[in-house]
Parts: C-alpha cells; structure tokens; sequence
C-alpha cells in the first residue's frame, strides 16, 4: 500500500498565502487597521516561548501583527487576570492567545475563561469549548482544528470510522474527540486509566496520538490501512507514535516534524483573522 504523507507543512503553507490576500483585503476596508494576535507567556519556559515566536512570526508572515507580552514567572492569578482584561478592552486586539502552560500558582481555568469569546481564537474557554461541542460557530482549539483541516484537505473519509484518540488534554484530545465525533466519526477517547490501551489501538481506522510520551503508541498496535495522526512533539523532532513500518502499512501518516504542528500555527492565525474580521463587520 502506498501511504498517503499528511503534509502539514505544505498545507499550512498554502493557508498562509490565502490569509495574506485576505488580510490585505481586510486592510483595505478596515482603515488600513492591522489584525493583531496578543500572545502571553508567563515564565521563562524556553519551548513555550519558541512556541510565541513561532505564533508571532506567522501573524507577520501573512501581514498581521502580533503583540508579546512576558510576564515573570512569579505572576499570580490576580495579575494576570489584569493582563487578560486589559487585553480584552483593547479594540485593536483580536485574538488572545495564554501559552500553556503557566506557572504552577497560577489557576490556568480561570485565566483561560476570563478571555472574551470572541476573542478565544484558541479556544480554550469553557464557553468556547462548550460551544464548539454542540457543533456551534466557535473557535475550535488550535492544534485538533488544525489536525481536521489536515484530513479535510486530504478528503480523508471521517464518517462512520472507528476513530481513537489517545489523550484527553483540554486543549487537544478532548476537543480532538469532539470534533471527530461532530464529523461523525465513532469516537473512543484514551487516557492514563484505560484499561487495555493497544487492544483500543488495534481497532481504530484512525488513530490520534496525543499523549505527550515519546514514541508511546507503538506501530505494531496500529492496525494495516489506519489513518495515523501524530499530534505530539518532543525534542529532537519525535512524536508521540513510533514511526517504524507505518509507511507502506497505513493509508495516511503524518510525518513529525511538519504535521501537525505547522497545521496549529495556521489554524491559530486563520483564526485570528476571522476575528478581526467579524469585529470589523461589527463595527461597520
Ligand atoms: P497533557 O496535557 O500532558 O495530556 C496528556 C494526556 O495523555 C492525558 O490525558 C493523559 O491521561 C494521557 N496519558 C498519559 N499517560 C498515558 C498512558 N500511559 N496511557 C494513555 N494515556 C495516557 O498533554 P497535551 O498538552 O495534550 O499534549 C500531548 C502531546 O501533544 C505532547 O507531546 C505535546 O507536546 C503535543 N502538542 C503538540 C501541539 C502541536 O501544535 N503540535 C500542540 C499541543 C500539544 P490522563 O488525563 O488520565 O492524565
């Protein structure tokens, strides 16, 4: 069997030149006004802050504007609730973007929900999320959004399949589930305290790993013909599933790096777009 290569990198690439012609379209009716990304890192993370720039670095690729804001490690709730509010009276900011995670005094739920909806470009406020289940116009979270852009491009067959996703994060197994369920896949969602993981594995027609240990799903649970997903990233550029022998055995692979990850940096920018967009209709 010849394996489809899921190629994220591309597929971003080609969102990106569609977003800087509407951008630029934006612009124009817009005042020349600039789309702007507000991103918040709290703490001296070095992979989250690669992760901020990445986000920035692509919002000034298509003509957008992003706006970093660091805070230091010691931040509490209180202040960065502050920070969050004062973000969302900005008009000129559109989309919100807290990098998880965030130091461990901070409550992250409450922070994540005091981001406006409209603002949640990420989507990871209980509203939003909430809204994005019911099959609602809302902005799904960034990395499985992405990951269901990716199998749209491809016209990877979703309904009716048996779909596994291994890890129920908030802001990437569980809204990953949901949306595979809303595109009426059969969905299983594992975690730490499934029972017997490789047997749920062996089933699925697609398999979604995002359970943040390197190389953890083994290739040989996967059965021959899955659609295999990889949404984790460690370094050195491995994921969460064991390459070896899924080329030729698996109908579509996404290759780590250039898979999933390119996928949630357009998807967050083309999400920040359609923000800015809605507000200026609002405003018009
Ligand atoms: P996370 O918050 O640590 O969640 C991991 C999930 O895996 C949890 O639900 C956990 O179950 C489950 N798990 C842990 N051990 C398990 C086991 N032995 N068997 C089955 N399930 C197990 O991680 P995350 O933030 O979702 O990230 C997951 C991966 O995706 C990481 O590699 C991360 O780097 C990557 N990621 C990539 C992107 C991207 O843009 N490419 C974005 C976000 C994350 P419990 O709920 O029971 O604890």
């Amino acid at each position: 069997m010849s394996s489809i290569i899921l190629d994220g990198k591309a597929v971003a690439a080609q969102l990106a030149a569609a977003l800087a012609t509407e951008t630029a379209a934006l612009k124009q009716v817009n005042g020349g006004r600039t789309p702007i990304l507000a991103t918040i890192l709290v703490g001296d993370d070095p992979s989250s802050a690669t992760y901020v720039k990445m986000k920035g670095n692509a919002c000034r690729r298509i003509g957008m504007d992003s706006r970093t804001i660091v805070l230091p490690q010691a931040t509490t709730t209180e202040e960065l609730l502050e920070k969050i509010d004062e973000l969302n009276a900005a008009p000129d900011v559109h989309g919100i973007l807290l990098q998880h995670p965030v130091p461990h005094q901070i409550d992250e739920r409450k922070c994540f929900d005091r981001i406006k909806t409209e603002k949640d470009v990420d989507g990871v406020t209980t509203t939003g999320f909430g809204m994005m289940a019911m099959n609602e116009p809302a902005f799904g979270s960034a990395t499985p959004a992405g990951i269901m852009r990716l199998l749209r491009h491809y016209d990877v067959p979703i309904e009716g399949k048996r779909a596994v996703v291994v890890g129920r994060s908030p802001i990437l197994g569980k809204p990953m589930a949901l949306m595979l369920s809303n595109a009426n896949a059969t969905v299983t969602l594992c975690h730490s305290r499934t029972i017997d993981l490789e047997d749920e594995v062996r089933r699925a027609d697609i398999v979604v790993g995002a359970v943040g240990k390197p190389h953890f799903i083994r290739a040989s649970w996967i059965k021959e013909g899955a659609v295999v997903v990889d949404a984790g990233y460690h370094p050195g550029g491995i994921g969460d599933i064991e390459p070896d022998g899924l080329l030729g055995r698996c109908k579509a692979v996404t290759p780590v790096p250039g898979g999933v990850g390119p996928m949630t940096i357009a998807t967050l920018v083309a999400q920040t777009l359609a923000a800015a967009q809605r507000a200026a209709k609002t405003s018009s």
